[in-house]
């Protein structure tokens, strides 16, 4: 497949259906999830999109592209449901073809009009009905027990919207990781939260089993940090800085991940050079394109656009090339967002 048309896949998004979907909720959502020349993909699901998922081809104006596609299957662990009646679907969700990912507080103290990340829309799948609001370590363990069993599921992804407390989420996560791998010991687990105020914490979540963390900045540089993101905009980079390198000390070089977003306005060429220190500390920039979707501020409100195939292009070969040379790859990570690799076209350039 040429990288174009990943590229474009990602930014356009394709029409139709697949089986497995995703709601709009935390980070890149509202999606489908495909495998694409045997990598998993999630693109965006958008009716206005050139591109056409038939099931089991991608059509561009109606020719096929020759891409090899094919979509991932229903789980059967969405079929099941917990003693007191919560489908499993609503706790955790599959991702690509192997994740088993969840959002343990699906609301954020963040989540103020004024103060949320633009791009977010984590408590919408809230209202919607299609999740609840605290997963409990239980019900977690449950459902990770039955999606590795029944779908062969490799790895789990955990992550949280912001508490209140300095410990900003991470307690609850390292609740439910304990959960979990009391339930499958062999399941990799990686935890996403903000950096916490006590970074001892970051010792706690590994204690707890967890193998690798992503602490996601979205950008480095503070004037877009401060326009999208105002919120978290107060956490200053330097404490970013500090959780990185403590984490890195705990769960080792390249098991520390932070998302990057492409199209926020930030310099492409200052956003690579950005990556390649993080990448020289031990941390992978997960580079990922704006995706835009309704019921976030950046759409509803700003009217933002994805990004310029072209930029999402030149950063993602800057990045990947930088992670070559150092040795890292996401396929490398224990679990996580660089080891599923479907919201990034890095995998599709050798990153
Ligand atoms: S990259 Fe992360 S958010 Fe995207 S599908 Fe994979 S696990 Fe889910």
């Amino acid at each position: 497949m040429s990288v174009s048309t990943r590229v474009d896949l990602a930014l356009l998004g394709f029409r139709g259906d697949a089986p497995v979907t995703r709601s709009p909720g935390a980070g890149p959502s509202d999606d489908g999830h495909l495998v694409i020349d045997g990598l998993s993909a999630a693109i965006p699901r958008n009716p206005l999109s050139p591109f056409v998922f038939d099931g089991d081809r991608v059509l561009l104006d109606g020719v096929d592209t020759g891409l090899d596609v094919s979509a991932v299957d229903r789980p059967r662990f969405y079929d099941l449901q917990t003693a007191d009646g919560v489908a499993y679907e609503k706790l955790a969700k599959l991702h690509g073809r192997d994740v088993l990912a969840t959002t343990v507080v699906q609301t954020c103290i963040r989540y103020g009009e004024d103060q949320r990340c633009r791009f977010c829309s984590i408590e919408e799948s809230l209202r919607s009905g299609a999740t609840v609001a605290v997963k409990k370590p239980h019900e977690l363990a449950e459902v990770a027990e039955a999606a590795v069993r029944l779908d062969g599921v490799r790895q789990m992804v955990m992550t949280t919207g912001t508490s209140a407390g300095s410990d900003r989420g991470a307690r609850h996560l390292a609740r439910c990781v304990r959960a979990v791998r009391a339930a499958v010991p062999d399941l990799p687990i990686q935890v996403q939260c903000e950096p916490p105020a006590d970074l001892g914490t970051i010792t706690e979540l590994h204690e707890a089993g967890a193998r690798s963390i992503g602490i996601h900045v979205e950008s480095l540089d503070d004037d877009v940090r401060r326009r999208w993101m105002p919120g978290k905009a107060t956490v200053a980079l330097s404490e970013y800085r500090a959780a990185w390198a403590e984490a890195v000390r705990v769960f080792g070089r390249n098991q520390v991940s932070t998302y990057l977003i492409v199209g926020l306005g930030e310099d492409p060429d200052e956003m690579v050079a950005g990556a390649r220190e993080l990448i020289d500390a031990g941390v992978y920039p997960f580079v990922v394109p704006f995706r835009p979707h309704p019921g976030t501020l950046a759409v509803d409100v700003d009217g933002a656009r994805a990004p310029d195939a072209a930029v999402l292009e030149k950063v993602s070969r800057g990045v990947a090339e930088h992670l070559r040379l150092s040795g890292m790859s996401g396929a490398d990570q224990n679990a996580g967002c660089a080891a599923c690799g479907a919201c990034s076209i890095l995998p599709n350039v050798g990153g």
